[in-house]
């Protein structure tokens, strides 16, 4: 007789739990998983494809007005948003029934119910006990708001994703991925957004010049940027909200949305007591093997002080159940992970930012340009593309592609194989350009950018 009731015992069932089980399933791994909410986790349920599905909606309202200068009489359709969110829960209900299919065929036991690890393999799920030679948490993160008078009457992105109505004015604090993202969603659709920001730019930790082009397009399209602007405190009111900033200043709304971070959700698992470590941020500490520091225990995804993106979890996750099941060890390369943030316009970088390449690297090329897409000259609109190359020097490698325009996402997403396999500028110049695209821009970059210096000195 086994000498546990399972091989591996997942705690969460979200994109990074999901693709453990699953491929440990499929290795003939006896493997349980259970979720306190709804199999999918916050990428399906709240997160990534929800969001998409808003921002796909949100683009129409582009589409209509450029249609004009290509012949199509001016027409703005009406909108209705609870049919828009009617029609994305329809599709999370599919995804939802799929994922739960998915562990079904692979052979995984599903509990939906909260699980607690008691010791190094034993997991507690509605008051019965399981034993396991291995524990994955994968319990995903949840959004962090700032204590200040009146955060109760602040949503964040859960709530955001499920509004009864569409606001006519909306203020989001935080200028982080889902905030930025978030704005370009409700100012498309015709909502006025106040976006309140800590600092003096958008994005922190992408390049510069990606900040500078963001915000500049987001203001564009009506996007209040207010900066090195805190919050402290909420009024509710019968109709709406009165946020008051540090400073006095009072903005109404019909709501506010809070962006301001997540937070690894390690409560109520029992890791202290088992002495699963976690960092100051409350994240699971997890080495490159997404070990804890619990021999047995392993970890994956959002939980953990690696990268917070689902493509990543799903990597962790993969790589674990090779390495555990299939004697295939494997470890993700947490490098050179391309991310993409569905603003509009969209986003995508890969590789490193031209300020971290100097750190690195000293020595830097840096090519970068601007440009209006063909579409927007006769659509008569003045959004402009950014694209930028970061290349060594010394070897000539490309370090970083940064993009803000249409398309990022896509076009970055191929990119990013090239960097990946080590691709150098003379190989991008050597490559011909899809004509006409956006994306040829990147292998026709020229003129060099002027080195920090000799630009101060002009
Ligand atoms: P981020 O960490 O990206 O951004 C948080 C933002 O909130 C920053 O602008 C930060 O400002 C600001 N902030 C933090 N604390 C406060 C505070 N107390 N008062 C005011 N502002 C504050 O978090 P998000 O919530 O946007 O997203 C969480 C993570 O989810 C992302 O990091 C990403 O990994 C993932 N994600 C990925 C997506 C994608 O791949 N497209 C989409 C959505 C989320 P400052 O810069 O000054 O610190």
């Amino acid at each position: 007789m086994a000498k546990y009731d399972y091989d591996m015992f997942t705690i969460g069932a979200g994109s990074g739990g999901v693709a453990a089980s699953r491929r440990a399933g499929s290795y003939g791994a006896r493997i349980a998983i259970c979720e306190e909410s709804r199999v999918g986790g916050t990428c399906v349920i709240r997160g990534c494809v929800p969001k998409k599905l808003l921002v796909h909606g949100a683009q129409f309202a582009d589409a209509f007005a450029d249609s004009v200068g290509f012949g199509w009489a001016p027409h703005m359709p009406a909108f209705d948003w609870a049919k828009l969110i009617a029609n994305k829960d329809t599709e999370i209900d599919r995804l939802n029934a799929i994922y739960k299919k998915l562990l079904s065929d692979a052979g995984v036991a599903l509990f939906e119910a909260h699980g607690r690890i008691i010791d190094a393999h034993t997991v507690e799920v509605a008051g019965k006990r399981y034993t396991a030679a291995n524990i994955l948490i994968a319990t995903g993160s949840h959004p962090t708001v700032p204590a200040i008078p009146g955060i109760e009457h602040a949503i964040t992105s859960n709530e955001a994703l499920q509004l009864p109505s569409l606001p006519r004015k909306l203020i989001i604090v935080g200028g982080g991925y889902i905030a930025v993202e978030f704005a370009g969603i409700f100012a498309s659709l015709g909502t006025e957004v106040v976006e309140v920001i800590r600092g003096d730019d958008l994005l922190g930790g992408f390049d510069d010049d990606v900040r500078v082009a963001l915000a500049m397009e987001m203001r564009g399209r009506g996007v209040e940027i207010r900066t090195r602007t805190n919050i402290a405190r909420i009024d509710k009111y019968p109709h709406g909200i009165t946020a008051t900033t540090t400073q006095g200043e009072e903005i109404s709304a019909d709501a506010i949305m809070y962006a301001t971070g997540r937070r690894p959700n390690t409560r109520n698992l029992g890791l202290d007591e088992v002495g699963v470590q976690l960092d100051a941020n409350g994240a699971v500490v997890v080495d490159e093997g997404s070990r804890t520091t619990v021999e047995g225990i392993y970890a994956v995804g959002d939980v953990t002080n690696m990268l917070n993106l689902t493509p990543v979890a799903i990597a962790e996750g993969r790589a674990l159940a090779e390495t555990l099941f299939n004697d295939n060890p494997m470890i993700v390369d947490h490098e050179t992970v391309p991310t993409a943030i569905f603003s509009q316009p969209p986003c995508a970088t890969v590789g490193l930012t031209e300020s971290a390449a100097r750190k690195k690297y000293g020595a830097i090329d840096v090519y970068r340009t601007r440009f209006k897409p063909m579409k927007n000259l006769l659509a008569g609109r003045d959004e402009r593309t950014m694209m930028k190359l970061v290349v060594d020097r010394a070897s000539d490698r490309v370090l970083g592609c940064h993009m803000v325009g249409a398309d990022a996402p896509e076009i970055i997403q191929g990119l990013a194989i090239a960097l990946k396999c080590g691709a150098t500028k003379t190989q991008f110049d050597q490559t011909i350009g899809i004509h006409p695209s956006a994306a040829e821009e990147f292998v026709t970059l020229r003129e060099k950018v002027p080195e920090p210096k000799a630009a101060a000195a002009e």
